[in-house]
């Protein structure tokens, strides 16, 4: 795909050969959007515990072995490797934390706990439980180790100067453990990416109030936020905005003077009352497009000021359904992430599936086990206003677009995202 500015394609639709924004596919419409992307610059320090979930701003390398001594795997005794020897004398105590200080003979020992360092000297340990205990002295039972054994060697785990987290990644509950246990208490990361959404129809009401006839509960503000805050994202939740061309306009300019990011939810379809379009076309350069998938097939993308605009489909799991598929990976790109995809895997469909080819189907499953087989069964209800749905289940269906009905027993791919 050649590059190509957003303003061109937004003023032009026809500057490109292969760029329809009226049947734009799933794969198209990623590969449009992350030309777009720069990722943050400003970076920042955190203590590591405040930086789960965000992207390191540097190379971690460590700065010393991991462990940094040789130590005992087991309780035992330590002793020089000698083969074939049956009984060691015991000349002290090694614990984790208290090292023993003299050094160990041949046909000596020293009482060794998990983690002790492995005294001068001593190069075996053998487990307790094939030694008899005759108070000075140990007697070797049957099977006794091999050289080294249960001795866990200093750098086994990381080495002095290796480079253990690269620039770019998101920082994982392991990965805090792993800061740790070099020392490490603080990391320079990226500074966190400003997100605001509200959400867009006369028909919407906030919690708290009551319904009126032909009202319903504004349910995707709620939905954005959660998937937002898997994100570490700062999070600015503007509401729910009526149909009215003026409040729009005040709520996205405000929301785009400010944030990084602005999502809105509803009015990018051809309704009548969709008046997000044309104040988009005199605020930004945005692009609108009718993706070939279901559900989601509208949405827009582009700039509003200096802010990314992701304009979603208001039917609720459109709302879900295009966030995953489009909003996630542009966010963790923006956040400075080396994102990968979200992982696919192929399981067999317990059911049939009615689709028509030519567009990419998300219908969401439910992954089971039986008899040690994962397989999916796909939900009764596929509208992509039912929202419970994405609450019943754990997994999208993803079928591609030269996919067509599938009989029971299919091999289908799966996506997760609970
Ligand atoms: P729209 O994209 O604005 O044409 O809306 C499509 C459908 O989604 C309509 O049935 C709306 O009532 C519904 N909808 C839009 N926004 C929301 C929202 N924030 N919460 C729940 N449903 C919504
Ligand atoms: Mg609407």
């Amino acid at each position: 795909m050649t590059k190509i500015t957003l303003s061109q394609l937004a003023n032009h639709p026809s500057c490109m050969d292969d760029y329809d924004p009226n049947a734009m596919s799933v794969t198209q419409a990623r590969t449009f959007i992350q030309q777009f992307l720069t990722p943050v610059a400003q970076t920042e320090r955190s203590p590591i515990r405040e930086s789960l979930h965000r992207i390191l701003a540097e190379n971690i390398v460590s700065p010393q072995h991991v462990p940094n001594h040789n130590n005992s795997a087991m309780d035992g005794y330590a002793f020089k490797y000698n083969e074939g020897i049956k009984m060691i004398k015991i000349i002290g105590t090694a614990f984790a934390g208290r090292p023993f200080d003299g050094e160990v003979k041949p046909s000596e020992c020293v009482k060794i706990m998990t983690g002790a360092v492995i005294p001068k000297g001593a190069d075996t340990v053998i487990m307790q439980e094939k030694t008899v205990n005759k108070g000075d002295y140990i007697n070797v039972l049957e099977d006794a180790p091999t050289k080294g054994s249960n001795v866990r060697l200093a750098g086994e785990d990381l080495k002095r100067g290796e480079t253990v987290l690269c620039k770019g990644h998101q920082i994982q509950a392991a990965d805090l453990g792993l800061l740790a246990s070099l020392g490490i208490a603080d990391v320079m990361v990226n500074r966190q990416l400003k997100v605001a959404f509200f959400s867009t129809g006369d028909e919407l009401v906030s919690l708290g109030k009551s319904l009126e006839e032909g009202q319903i509960y504004d349910s995707n503000r709620y939905t954005i936020y959660g998937m937002l805050s898997e994100l570490k994202v700062l999070i600015t939740d503007l509401g729910v905005v009526p149909d009215q061309p003026a409040l729009l306009e005040a709520t996205l300019l405000k929301a785009a003077g400010a944030h990084d990011v602005v999502l809105t939810s509803g009015g990018v379809s051809v309704g009548e009352a969709d008046y997000m379009k044309s104040l988009l076309r005199k605020h930004g350069e945005v692009l609108f497009w009718k993706i070939n998938m279901k559900p989601g097939r509208p949405l827009a993308y582009g700039k509003v000021r200096n802010a990314h605009y992701f304009g979603l489909p208001g039917n609720p799991v459109s709302t879900m359904v295009t966030f995953y598929q489009f909003v996630r990976q542009a966010l963790l790109t923006l956040m400075g992430n080396n994102v990968l995809p979200s992982p696919v895997f192929q399981v067999e469909c317990t059911e049939s599936i009615k689709k028509a080819k030519g567009r990419t189907e998300f219908q969401r499953g439910t992954l089971f086990e039986e008899n040690g087989v994962w397989k999916v069964k796909p939900l009764a209800n596929q509208g992509s206003g039912i929202l419970s749905s994405m609450s019943q289940a754990n997994c999208f269906i993803v079928l591609d677009e030269d996919t067509g009905h599938c009989n029971p027993g299919a091999i289908v791919k799966v996506q997760i995202y609970k």
